[in-house]
């Protein structure tokens, strides 16, 4: 870790750094400069000090000298992560859809869906039992009666299921019911929660905060990998800017970058990124040749009924399209992209 010193330092306040460095145990090397003086703190665990070199009157900012996260990073384990959930992965050169509905809202809604999307060949299925609602005055799920839902119209067509936990006092059910478990976008820096899910056996889909930065999303894996838990899979799902057509903003470019910097698979929501039935599939084009590990689309029977983001879910023939579209251009392209 690098501290830069104000201009104008005296060694007052050079000895000052120096006396904190030898207090937590560390070396130093100090560098005097005609216009700056920069020390460098070596030793152990350094990082975690450093706000108290950075409250130091004479400090002007703190140079980190490697990468804040480090377990999910890339130079850790320079081979790409392949998650595997029982007889299916994500990674390995797939492209895998999360398909299914916002929410869980019947038995009968879960059938059709895990019956059209089995049919297509679709693994994984995806429906909220916990939902995270602005309002508390919005349909927020079935609660346990969903989860039990999904497993078993899921068992019924060897499908994996995915939903949302919200606390950490779910995840009993969560592990008993759940194959992946999701941590949506408003949860992506609980880190009470993040830290019990690292202890989970399960693997974990991890959305971006729609307010995050990149290396705020990386640090929020890093929390599971830390307590524990390497089965973590990165779902960008769009982040909040000024443009007003769209619910919020894909950041496609998040995806060549994250895989650059991370070893983790990483799969793209299109329904949240876009808000629009109606971007959608152009977008899972782009998805595809982004050299995303999958997508995530929402999908019901009857979008004008769901009880929640219907305008953003595609109808069983409009998923079709776009499904099959997706598949065949990966299948055309997949190995230019992976070379
Ligand atoms: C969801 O997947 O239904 C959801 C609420 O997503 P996000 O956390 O990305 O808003
Ligand atoms: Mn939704």
């Amino acid at each position: 870790m690098i501290v830069v010193l104000k201009p104008r330092t005296t060694d007052e306040d050079i000895s000052k750094v120096v006396k904190l460095a030898k207090e937590f145990g560390f070396d130093v090397n100090i560098s005097k400069g005609a216009e700056k003086t920069i020390i460098g703190i070596i030793g152990d665990n350094v990082y975690e000090r450093r706000d108290s070199f950075e409250a130091l009157s004479c400090v002007e900012k703190i140079v980190a000298v490697l990468k804040p996260f480090k377990l999910v990073s890339r130079e850790f384990h320079p081979g790409d992560t392949v998650i595997n959930i029982g007889d299916a992965e994500i990674g390995n050169g797939n492209f895998e859809f999360i398909a299914g509905p916002c929410s869980v809202e019947s038995m009968k809604q879960m059938e059709m869906e895990a019956e059209f999307l089995s049919g297509l060949g679709v693994k994984f299925l995806r429906g909220g039992a916990f939902k995270p609602r602005t309002s508390p005055y919005s349909f927020r799920g079935l609660g346990v009666k969903g989860l039990k839902i999904l497993r078993k119209v899921a068992n019924e067509h060897g499908m994996k299921v995915v939903s949302e936990i919200m606390s950490e006092q779910d995840l009993d059910l969560f592990e008993e019911y759940v194959d992946v478990i999701q941590v949506g976008a408003r949860s992506m820096q609980n880190f009470r929660l993040l830290e019990k899910l690292g202890g989970s056996t399960k693997p974990i889909l991890l959305k971006r905060g729609f307010m995050s930065t990149i290396e705020e999303w990386l640090l929020a894996a890093e929390y599971l990998f830390h307590h524990g838990n390497d089965r973590v899979i990165l779902c960008e799902r769009g982040i909040r800017t000024f443009e007003k057509y769209t619910r919020n903003t894909l950041d496609i470019s998040a995806i060549p970058l994250v895989k650059n910097l991370s070893h983790l698979p990483v799969i793209v929501d299109l329904s949240h990124s876009t808000g629009r039935r109606d971007l959608i599939r152009p977008l899972s084009k782009v998805v595809v040749v982004s050299g995303a590990d999958g997508a995530m689309i929402e999908v019901h029977p009857d979008p004008e009924k769901a009880l929640s983001d219907g305008q953003q879910s595609l109808n069983f023939e409009e998923f079709e399209v776009t499904y099959r579209a997706s598949m065949k251009l990966y299948q055309m392209i997949g190995e230019f992209i992976w070379s």
